[in-house]
């Protein structure tokens, strides 16, 4: 089959690799139909996280329909139209029992072989679901294939970040997003839906403040605005209720330390590849900050986004660029220098 695989430091090879089968009696194959680039592929991209196998099939969202199943899959079956999260799960363990998917015992990351061993990912035309039972979410046709694989990660991702802000429905607190990237203007959507009435978004790029303006938040454009100066204004002088980063950078959290209010919440969703804190055990202290940081467990959320038919903002708007799985090398380079107004790219097998 073809696939977009990992060849070193910014470059991706549109390649032939062998098909995957059936390794366990619990797996499923998935014809891919729909693939997306994710944020954090661009960590990998950039080997801001090391040790990836060259030859990696790339890649985490995606859609398709099960084309082969293990004997020990009892929930699905060939023919079903699937939406994974960006982590496998056994929906048995300790983890998976408490919600926590993304840390499950079994549990592992799409588009991640090191030293042989691990899982390739879904920008391919075939993908290998381990635990598939328990990993894969069915959906029927009435849902756009589109909407349902922001569900496997971003629109998830932005839902738990805003979910772990602890927004506050009958009070009208003032909230702060960083970032509007795909995870961020997910995240925007989500705090409205949890009972957000005042959300600002902090970006640099005017196409996504554009857009983070149209999902209903306060657009704070950060190399034209006195950030600092408008969520005081807007909160006299405490600071925001709960900021939410989606940027992975120290500078972000820096900004999210400089702007929550004493007692507030910082939700952090970004991948961070720091060793430090952007804020010390001192500085913490004297703010009673809480912290909460970590990967999504899309898979807890997707059942119940998947459901909410009834929005009020559509999420696909964030799809700006669609390309054959072969112009993938093309789609990577458009896609990381954010160029032609790109946030968000579907890739299609
Ligand atoms: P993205 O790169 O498209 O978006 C990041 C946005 O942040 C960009 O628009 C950029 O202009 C903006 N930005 C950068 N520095 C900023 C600053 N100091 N202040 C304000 N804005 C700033 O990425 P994305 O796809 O939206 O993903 C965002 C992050 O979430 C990435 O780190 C990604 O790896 C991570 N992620 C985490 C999970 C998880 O499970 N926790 C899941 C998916 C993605
Ligand atoms: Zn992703």
């Amino acid at each position: 089959m073809k696939a977009l695989t990992f060849q070193g430091k910014q470059k991706i090879a549109y390649s032939q690799v062998p098909d995957p089968s059936i390794l366990a009696p619990t797996d499923a194959i998935v014809k891919v139909s729909h693939t997306a680039v994710c944020g954090s592929d661009l960590h990998v991209y950039h080997e801001r996280e090391k040790g990836l196998d060259c030859g990696t099939v790339m890649g985490h969202e995606f859609v398709g329909e099960i084309v082969e199943v293990g004997s020990d899959i009892r929930l699905l079956k060939k023919g079903d139209r699937v939406v994974s999260p960006f982590t496998t799960n056994c929906g048995n363990c300790y983890y998976c029992n408490i919600g926590l998917t993304c840390r499950c015992q079994k549990g592992q990351l799409y588009g991640w072989v090191q030293d042989g061993k691990g899982l390739h990912g879904a920008q391919a035309q075939y993908v290998r679901v381990p635990l598939a039972d328990h990993t894969l979410l069915t959906f029927d046709e009435h849902i756009d294939p589109e909407e349902a694989l922001l569900i496997g990660d971003v629109r998830s991702t932005g839902y738990f970040c805003a979910y772990q802000a602890n927004i506050q429905a009958n009070i009208d607190g003032v909230y702060v997003v960083i970032g509007c990237g795909p995870v961020g203007l997910m995240c925007i959507i989500a705090a409205q839906e949890l009972g957000a009435q005042q959300v600002y978004a902090l970006d640099g790029i005017p196409d996504r403040l554009k857009l983070a303006e149209q999902f209903g938040a306060t657009a704070i454009n950060i190399y034209q605005h006195n950030t600092k100066g408008i969520i005081a204004d807007a909160t006299e002088g405490r600071g925001a209720d709960a900021v939410m980063e989606a940027v992975g950078s120290s500078s972000a959290s820096r900004v999210a330390y400089e702007l929550v209010r004493p007692g507030g919440v910082i939700s952090s969703v970004g991948v961070h590849t720091s060793t430090s804190f952007a804020f010390n055990p001192i500085e913490a202290y004297d703010k009673n900050i809480t912290y909460k940081i970590g990967r999504s467990p899309a898979r807890y959320f997707m059942q119940q986004l998947l459901q909410q038919t009834t929005k009020k903002y559509q999420a696909t708007d964030i799809i700006t660029h669609r390309f054959n799985l072969s112009e993938g090398v093309e789609a990577y380079r458009i896609f990381d220098n954010k160029i032609e107004g790109c946030i968000k790219v579907i890739l299609k097998p």
